[in-house]
């Protein structure tokens, strides 16, 4: 898994827990409402957003899609949400990441690893042998004498929270 992968899932858990969907036609509707009041036919009233509905569905379509451009919502797993709310767990969730002293990247390829090499005290993490062989030679990898008594280079596993752990079954 990718960090953006990892990111990703935090985020949609946490939207899903957190937040209430927005019903984004029913938003719409009221918009189209508003702006263009009841239709009237004789004694009878009808709301415009039923009108175009009924007599052009594509032009309500697209006129939704358009809309929905502007309207600050983000679809999360076929579901929308408040832009802004969303926002805000993504910048929570990219703090997280960024703070936790668990989460770590291989250098090499980019995934997220619960263990390998911490080189030079973490100076460079590792996921693998091939990822170490593939950013290093020989020569570094002698100096850093990896595994070594007096060495801050070796392979160590990091302790997940539970949380965290869990999205990257
Ligand atoms: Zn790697």
């Amino acid at each position: 898994m990718t960090r953006q992968e990892l990111f990703d899932k935090r985020v949609e858990e946490r939207v899903k827990e957190e937040l209430t969907p927005v019903n984004a036609n029913k938003r719409y509707d009221e918009m189209l409402d508003e702006v263009s009041g009841e239709i009237r036919i004789g004694s009878i009233t009808f709301d415009a957003s039923r009108v175009l509905e009924e007599l052009d569905p594509i032009a309500y379509r697209c006129g939704f899609s358009d809309w929905l451009d502007g309207a600050e919502l983000e679809e999360i797993d076929g579901e929308y949400y408040e832009q802004s709310e969303v926002d805000d767990i993504k910048e929570e969730t990219e703090n997280e990441i960024e703070e936790s002293d668990f989460i770590r990247i291989c250098d090499e390829c980019g995934k997220v690893m619960q263990e390998g090499y911490c080189i030079g005290g973490g100076q460079a993490y590792y996921c693998s042998d091939e990822c170490l062989h593939k950013a290093t030679d020989e020569v570094d990898r002698e100096a850093y004498d990896i595994g070594g008594d007096n060495s801050d280079s070796y392979w160590t596993n990091w302790e997940w929270s539970d949380e965290w752990a869990r999205l990257m079954e």
